[in-house]
Protein backbone atom coordinates (compact mmCIF):
# COMPACT_ATOMS: atom_id res chain seq x y z
CA UNK A 1 0.00 0.00 0.00
CA UNK A 2 1.09 3.58 -0.87
CA UNK A 3 3.04 5.76 1.99
CA UNK A 4 0.48 7.94 3.12
CA UNK A 5 3.34 10.79 3.50
CA UNK A 6 4.15 10.16 0.33
CA UNK A 7 0.81 10.47 -1.50
CA UNK A 8 0.53 14.10 -0.34
CA UNK A 9 3.64 15.15 -1.43
CA UNK A 10 2.80 13.58 -5.19
CA UNK A 11 -0.44 15.67 -3.90
CA UNK A 12 -2.36 12.53 -4.53
CA UNK A 13 -4.27 12.62 -1.18
CA UNK A 14 -5.59 16.18 -0.19
CA UNK A 15 -3.88 17.99 2.72
CA UNK A 16 -3.46 21.48 3.58
CA UNK A 17 0.05 22.34 2.65
CA UNK A 18 1.82 25.30 3.93
CA UNK A 19 5.18 25.00 3.01
CA UNK A 20 6.70 22.98 -0.06
CA UNK A 21 10.45 23.24 -1.87
CA UNK A 22 12.16 20.56 -3.79
CA UNK A 23 12.93 18.45 -0.90
CA UNK A 24 10.32 18.93 1.76
CA UNK A 25 6.74 19.48 2.19
CA UNK A 26 5.21 21.43 5.39
CA UNK A 27 1.27 20.63 5.80
CA UNK A 28 -0.67 20.57 9.26
CA UNK A 29 -1.56 17.74 11.25
CA UNK A 30 -5.28 16.33 10.92
CA UNK A 31 -5.60 15.58 13.93
CA UNK A 32 -3.71 18.55 16.09
CA UNK A 33 -2.31 18.41 19.39
CA UNK A 34 -1.61 22.11 19.73
CA UNK A 35 -3.28 25.19 18.22
CA UNK A 36 -0.52 24.99 16.03
CA UNK A 37 0.72 21.99 14.21
CA UNK A 38 2.57 20.82 11.23
CA UNK A 39 4.55 17.72 9.87
CA UNK A 40 8.05 18.26 7.99
CA UNK A 41 8.22 15.34 5.75
CA UNK A 42 11.56 15.32 3.17
CA UNK A 43 10.37 14.40 -0.14
CA UNK A 44 12.16 10.76 -0.35
CA UNK A 45 10.79 8.30 1.85
CA UNK A 46 12.68 7.29 4.47
CA UNK A 47 10.95 5.05 7.15
CA UNK A 48 12.01 6.83 10.30
CA UNK A 49 15.40 7.85 11.73
CA UNK A 50 16.32 4.25 12.91
CA UNK A 51 16.63 3.60 8.66
CA UNK A 52 18.29 6.89 7.71
CA UNK A 53 21.91 7.29 7.35
CA UNK A 54 25.00 9.30 8.26
CA UNK A 55 24.16 10.49 4.28
CA UNK A 56 20.83 12.10 5.04
CA UNK A 57 22.57 14.25 7.82
CA UNK A 58 22.53 17.30 6.14
CA UNK A 59 18.53 16.34 5.33
CA UNK A 60 18.09 15.96 8.80
CA UNK A 61 19.59 19.22 9.87
CA UNK A 62 17.58 21.39 6.44
CA UNK A 63 14.65 19.44 7.74
CA UNK A 64 15.15 21.29 11.74
CA UNK A 65 15.90 24.52 10.07
CA UNK A 66 12.92 24.52 7.59
CA UNK A 67 10.72 23.74 10.97
CA UNK A 68 12.63 26.88 12.88
CA UNK A 69 12.06 29.09 10.01
CA UNK A 70 8.06 27.84 9.44
CA UNK A 71 7.88 28.60 13.28
CA UNK A 72 9.51 31.41 13.52
CA UNK A 73 7.55 32.80 9.92
CA UNK A 74 4.28 32.56 12.13
CA UNK A 75 5.49 34.49 15.04
CA UNK A 76 5.90 32.26 17.52
CA UNK A 77 8.63 32.69 20.06
CA UNK A 78 8.81 29.46 21.58
CA UNK A 79 7.45 25.99 19.75
CA UNK A 80 8.05 21.99 20.26
CA UNK A 81 10.49 20.02 17.81
CA UNK A 82 9.48 15.93 18.13
CA UNK A 83 10.01 13.04 16.38
CA UNK A 84 8.78 9.48 17.08
CA UNK A 85 11.32 7.52 16.17
CA UNK A 86 9.87 3.25 15.23
CA UNK A 87 7.06 1.67 16.55
CA UNK A 88 8.43 1.91 20.15
CA UNK A 89 8.86 5.38 19.80
CA UNK A 90 4.87 5.90 18.96
CA UNK A 91 5.80 6.35 15.16
CA UNK A 92 2.40 5.56 13.34
CA UNK A 93 3.08 7.18 9.81
CA UNK A 94 6.31 5.12 8.28
CA UNK A 95 7.82 8.21 6.50
CA UNK A 96 10.01 10.21 8.92
CA UNK A 97 8.61 13.48 10.13
CA UNK A 98 9.37 16.03 12.19
CA UNK A 99 6.09 16.96 14.82
CA UNK A 100 6.19 21.33 15.18
CA UNK A 101 3.91 22.26 17.55
CA UNK A 102 2.90 26.10 19.05
CA UNK A 103 0.20 27.41 20.73
CA UNK A 104 -1.39 31.11 20.07
CA UNK A 105 1.50 33.85 21.02
P1 LIG B 1 3.46 9.84 14.44
O1 LIG B 1 2.78 9.19 15.61
O2 LIG B 1 4.69 10.60 14.84
O3 LIG B 1 3.73 8.85 13.32
O4 LIG B 1 2.46 10.93 13.92
C1 LIG B 1 1.75 10.83 12.73
C2 LIG B 1 0.91 12.06 12.64
O5 LIG B 1 0.42 12.14 11.33
C3 LIG B 1 -0.28 12.10 13.59
O6 LIG B 1 -0.21 13.27 14.41
C4 LIG B 1 -1.49 12.15 12.64
O7 LIG B 1 -2.53 12.97 13.12
C5 LIG B 1 -0.88 12.68 11.37
N1 LIG B 1 -1.53 12.28 10.13
C6 LIG B 1 -1.83 11.01 9.74
N2 LIG B 1 -2.39 11.01 8.51
C7 LIG B 1 -2.44 12.31 8.12
C8 LIG B 1 -2.92 12.96 6.96
N3 LIG B 1 -3.49 12.29 5.94
N4 LIG B 1 -2.82 14.32 6.89
C9 LIG B 1 -2.27 15.01 7.91
N5 LIG B 1 -1.79 14.45 9.03
C10 LIG B 1 -1.88 13.12 9.14
ZN1 LIG C 1 6.72 7.84 2.11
Amino acid sequence: MACTFCSIAAKEIPSDIIYEDERFVVFKDIHPKAPFHVLVIPKEHIVSLIEAKQDHSALMGDMVFLAKKVAEDKGFNGYKLLMNVGKEGGQEVDHIHLHVLASKA
